[in-house]
Parts: C-alpha cells; sequence; structure tokens
C-alpha cells in the first residue's frame, strides 16, 4: 500500500495527469486500453532519436551496433521479466494482436479439417478472429467455454470440450471487460494431458501479476507495451523455442532470412525467423524503460494497490441505486482492477459523454468482446479501470460523476 506522498511522487512522473479537461481535473480511467507513460519512458523516445537512430541487426557502423545492443537488452531484459529460458523465445511483433495473428498463420500447417480449437466466451476479439478464420480456411471447428454469471469460466465444460480433437487452446489471462483472472494454469495442465498447444493471452497482465512463463509451462504467451506503461505498436510472442522452431514464418522479407536466391530462401534462427522487416527499434528500446519503471515500483505493489482501489470503487459503485456491476463482486481474490457496469436503462455512451465532461476518461462501448456483451445481454457497457497513479479521491470524483449523469439523464 502506497503513502498519499508516494502516489503523489508517482503521479508526478506521469505529465499528461496534469492537463485539465474541460477545465476539470483529468481522471484517467480507462487504463485497461492503454496507459499513461511516465517521463523517463517519454524522454526516451526523444533520446533516442537524438543519439541513436540507425536501422539494427545491418550496419557495421558505430551507431546501427549501438541501436541493436539496446534492442537486443531490452529482448533480454523481457526474457528476465517473464522468466523465459532463453531470449531467443521472445519475437517482437506490433503487439497483442499481431502475436496471435502470428500463430493462428503459422499454426496453419498443423491443423487439418475435423481438429478443434477452444477459446472461451469472454475473449477479446483479437483472441476469437485469428482463430475463427483459421477453422473456417481449414475445416476445423471453434469450441467455447461458458462462463458462469460471475464470468467464471465453466472448468467442469472445458474438460467435457477437450479431447484428443483439440489442437489449440487459446484464453486470457485477465478479462479486458471483467477483470477476472482465469486459472490459467489448471487449463494449461489438462489441454497438455490432451497434446494441445496453449496460448495465453496476457494483454491485461505485465503490470498485474506476477508473470513466469516457465513455471505456468505455456506454450505462447502474449502482451503489448502499451497496456505496461510503454509505447503503442510494440509487443510480444513468447514462444517455447521447441514449438516456434517447427513453425514456418508469418512474413517474409528482410532480416527473417538468412540465404536468398531466386530458387531458394532459407530462414534465419529464432528469433529473426519471425521479425521480418525493420522493426520498432524506437519502440522496443524505450519499452525497457517502461519495465525499469515497473520493476522500481515492483508488480506486487502495484498490484496490491489496485486491489484496493478496485474494493473501494465497488463498494462505493454498488450502493449507486440502478446500477449493474459485471462480474464476481463478493470474492474479489480473483479480480484485478477492471470494473464494467450500466447504469439503469442509460445507454453506456450517454453516460460516458457525460463523465468526459467532468474530465473522466472512462471507456464505453462492446469493449472488443460482443460475444461476452451478448451473454450479458446488453449493446455496451462502461469500464473503469485502475492504474498505480490512480487515487482513492479520484474515485469518489467518478461515484459523484455516476450520480451527476443519473440526475442528467434520467430527467
Ligand atoms: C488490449 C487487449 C488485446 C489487444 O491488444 P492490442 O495491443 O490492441 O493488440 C487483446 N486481448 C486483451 C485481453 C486485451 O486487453
Amino acid at each position: 500500500m502506497f503513502s498519499e506522498k508516494e502516489i503523489q511522487k508517482i503521479r508526478s512522473q506521469f505529465p499528461i495527469l496534469k492537463k485539465k479537461i474541460y477545465s476539470n481535473p483529468l481522471v484517467y480511467v480507462d487504463n485497461a486500453a492503454t496507459t499513461q507513460k511516465p517521463i523517463e519512458v517519454i524522454q526516451a523516445s526523444q533520446n533516442y532519436y537524438y543519439t541513436m537512430n540507425s536501422n539494427v541487426h545491418r550496419g557495421l557502423h558505430y551507431l546501427s551496433h549501438k541501436a541493436t545492443l539496446h534492442v537486443e537488452n531490452v529482448r533480454k531484459k523481457i526474457q528476465k521479466f517473464i522468466n523465459a529460458k532463453h531470449s531467443s523465445e521472445i519475437i517482437f511483433t506490433k503487439g497483442t494482436t499481431e502475436s496471435i495473428n502470428l500463430v493462428a498463420s503459422s499454426m496453419d500447417a498443423f491443423i487439418k479439417k475435423g481438429d478443434e480449437i477452444i477459446i472461451s466466451q469472454i475473449e477479446h476479439h483479437s483472441n476469437i478472429v485469428p482463430w475463427q478464420i483459421l477453422c473456417k480456411k481449414k475445416g476445423a471447428i471453434l469450441k467455447i467455454i461458458p462462463i458462469y454469471e460471475n464470468g467464471f469460466l465453466k472448468l467442469k465444460d472445458f474438460e467435457f470440450l477437450i479431447s484428443k480433437k483439440t489442437k489449440i487452446v487459446s484464453i486470457s489471462h485477465i478479462s479486458n471487460v471483467l477483470g477476472i483472472i482465469n486459472p490459467v494454469k489448471n487449463i494449461i495442465d489438462k489441454s497438455h494431458e490432451y497434446g494441445a498447444i496453449v496460448l495465453i493471452d496476457g494483454a491485461q497482465v505485465p503490470s498485474n501479476l506476477d508473470l513466469d512463463v516457465q513455471d505456468l509451462n505455456v506454450d505462447f504467451y502474449v502482451f503489448s507495451a502499451h497496456k505496461m506503461y510503454g509505447p503503442t505498436g510494440i509487443g510480444i510472442l513468447y514462444g517455447k523455442n521447441q514449438i516456434l522452431n517447427k513453425l514456418d514464418p508469418y512474413q517474409f522479407g528482410g532480416e527473417m532470412i538468412k540465404n536468398v536466391s531466386f530458387n531458394k530462401t532459407t530462414y534465419s534462427d529464432l528469433p529473426f525467423k519471425f521479425e521480418a522487416g525493420t522493426p520498432n527499434i524506437e519502440g522496443i528500446i524505450v519499452w525497457g524503460y517502461a519495465i525499469d519503471f515497473i520493476k522500481k515500483i515492483g508488480v506486487s505493489n502495484i498490484q496490491s494497490y489496485k486491489k484496493k482501489l478496485l474494493m473501494y470503487a465497488i463498494q462505493r459503485l454498488s450502493s449507486i441505486d440502478g446500477i449493474q456491476l459485471y462480474g464476481e463482486t463478493k470474492d474479489l481474490s480473483k479480480r484485478s482492477g477492471i470494473i464494467s457496469f450500466n447504469l439503469n436503462q442509460l445507454h453506456c455512451f450517454d453516460v460516458g459523454s457525460v463523465l468526459d465532461r467532468l474530465g473522466i476518461a472512462v471507456r464505453t462501448g462492446h469493449l472488443c468482446a460482443q460475444p461476452l456483451m451478448n451473454f450479458f445481454k446488453v449493446s455496451g457497457m462502461i469500464r473503469v479501470s485502475f492504474s498505480v497513479y490512480n487515487t482513492f479521491k479520484e474515485i469518489d470524483y467518478l461515484f459523484e460523476g455516476i450520480l451527476k449523469a443519473k440526475k442528467i439523464l434520467l430527467n
């Protein structure tokens, strides 16, 4: 738990938080969409162009060598951050979405007619559509793990769905709508009993849970930098060496080849086989500073602080007459700092617009999870998601804001 002074110190590292929105202080609670960036991250971006800009893995010259060194250091930093066995198991991508697409495309050769792929009811569209397309192309079958009313996966049904026909299981670690932490270790172990390969969508995880891909024994793990205080347009695919080695590349071009002639091309070794073209060099290098920022505060400190914010917010919001909070609200041990709700019969966009005028940034709409919206029989929700720089006072302000929205919109 942070003292008031510590929180103010953390806040002072995020310049954007000083901004006024329609002459109100900004209350930024859309962190599940993207987090704000601390000064060291912003400055690292400028510093890169001031001192290092050049292409990597190609030039022999000083700058290219320096940029390459920094890129490869960040790869090692991420390896350590998630406890991967080898740095060559870290593939840089545009982000979570591209990582899942990479796996879905590259797994193509291993999927045949009648095979099955399992996802769940709560997935983000990024973890639905690539599998749907793959199934359609190969005549495979997409199976869905259903959920209880509180948003928890029906694990009994999963045990019923999984079989020798299951080739891939792809599940989110933390739901971007309900904040529910799924029991992925159980799912991974069970899937392996049947020889299925498991991908975990960890987009909401890196500053919320300690990550250990070896302990999870997961085959693929994916996330983006921009939801963990880093820049947009960069993320990773973690994959076990022995699996990545068996897959064909996803894109073709420079950087990923060993030899090219017009008759035959041979591919580079990992990780470069999957990194065609000039990568997001700046993004990779700057991401390293975001990881340092998280490590300085400590993932478990961030996690327990966000849990306190969640508990307080659930307590305050649930006292509002006519509010519908989604997902488990009693036992919060399996939830991270995300709350989605609706207010009376009001449209989520109307509520969001009133909050916006008060300087409160929330997410509204289907939250990239239409099948989950269908489950709750709504077209959209209002989502509040916390970060390390949010405060209890902001939750009070949000509470007042929701009351105001009710008053304005219901009259
Ligand atoms: C944000 C998010 C994604 C997509 O991440 P991008 O950075 O937009 O590629 C996928 N899954 C979950 C659970 C997310 O929260």
